[in-house]
């Protein structure tokens, strides 16, 4: 069997347009756009590049964007006064401060200064409690898990039911798409084991689910006779594992790597995404997406 690809850069634009053509209409109806702050913390180069993506996307979406770049010397006291800035910024509907900050920093107490009602990340604990209730109450998920379920729902694969195994239990993927996953909803109600470090026998729980989801950061760490065959097969892994010169640019670029044994798998797996181009860009995308529901939130057009 030959799995079928859920292309992640290919739903970007389809969805990137649904976003355009409805910040469009509310600048028309009610002369604003979505804001949004990127607050950068230092210059390492991963952060630099997801950065400057989210900046390129807002741009071309037709947002408002402000790009803050702090050098890494910059104090925690400094830096809550710039977020507080932007939480009373009127013009400003989501503020984002780029992960992981400095270690003189309490990434904890950054999360918790941001109003939880701009927080497009969907970090704060306001937000991740009403992601935990579920239903109405959630107003920002966090990105990479609902990129996840996007993808999932938009291939048109069946979660009502489904065994659903999460590998790794992180704050921004592990532990989200598990509650996601597991809520009385539709494109949800699934049955859901999150697995770990700590977990006795990875294979065998693995070995059992309908949708795989992999976010735990080890190049290949799932097998492809860990696979049920058939199954989908989520790998959020971004693993830099070399360099290589680039043939579009000349320039030297990484060499990136998911979790999942892309080539054997997929001769297993029923659906499965490809790194890079499976669920990085759509991490992108539902911020954009978290800004313009911002906006609605606040004009009460949600
Ligand atoms: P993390 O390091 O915070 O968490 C990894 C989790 O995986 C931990 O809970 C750990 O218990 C588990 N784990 C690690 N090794 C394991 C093993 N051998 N067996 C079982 N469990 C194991 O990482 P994270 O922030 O959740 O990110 C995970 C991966 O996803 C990374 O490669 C990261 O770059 C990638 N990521 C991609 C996106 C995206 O947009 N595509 C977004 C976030 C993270």
């Amino acid at each position: 069997m030959t799995a079928k690809l859920i292309k992640g850069k290919e739903l970007r634009q389809e969805i990137l347009a649904e976003i355009e053509a409805e910040v469009k209409k509310i600048k028309e109806e009610y002369g604003v756009v979505p804001g949004l702050v990127t607050i950068l913390v230092g210059e390492d180069p991963a952060s630099v590049s997801y950065v400057t993506g989210k900046i390129k996307t807002a741009k071309r979406l037709g947002f408002k964007e402000v790009q803050v770049n702090m050098p890494e010397s910059i104090s925690e006291q400094e830096l809550l006064a710039l977020v507080d800035q932007y939480n009373r910024d009127d013009t400003i509907h989501g503020v984002l401060v780029q992960l992981p900050l400095p270690r003189h920093i309490d990434e904890n107490r950054v999360i918790d200064a941001i109003d939880p009602d701009k927080d497009v990340d969907g970090f704060h604990p306001v937000n991740l409690g009403r992601l935990m209730i579920g239903g109405s109450v959630v107003k920002f998920p966090p990105c990479t898990p609902s990129g996840i379920q996007e993808m999932i729902r938009r291939a048109g694969i069946e979660t009502e039911g489904a065994e659903v195994v999460v590998v790794g239990r992180s704050n921004i993927v592990g532990k989200p798409v598990a509650n996601m996953l597991l809520q009385k909803e539709p494109g949800a109600n699934s049955t859901v084991t999150v697995v770990h470090t700590r977990t006795k026998d990875l294979a065998s729980h693995c070995k059992r689910a309908d949708i795989l989801i992999v976010a735990a950061g080890v190049p290949g760490l799932v097998k492809p006779e860990w696979i049920k065959p058939g199954a989908c097969v989520i790998d959020v892994g971004v693993n830099r594992v070399g360099e290589k010169i680039s043939e579009k640019t000349g320039r030297k670029v990484a060499i990136l790597k998911g979790d999942v044994d892309f080539e054997a798998a997929k001769e297993i797996a029923g659906w499965i995404t490809p790194v890079p181009g499976g669920v990085g860009p759509m991490t992108i995308t539902m911020l954009m997406k978290n800004t313009l529901n911002s906006l609605k939130f606040r004009l009460g057009i949600s």
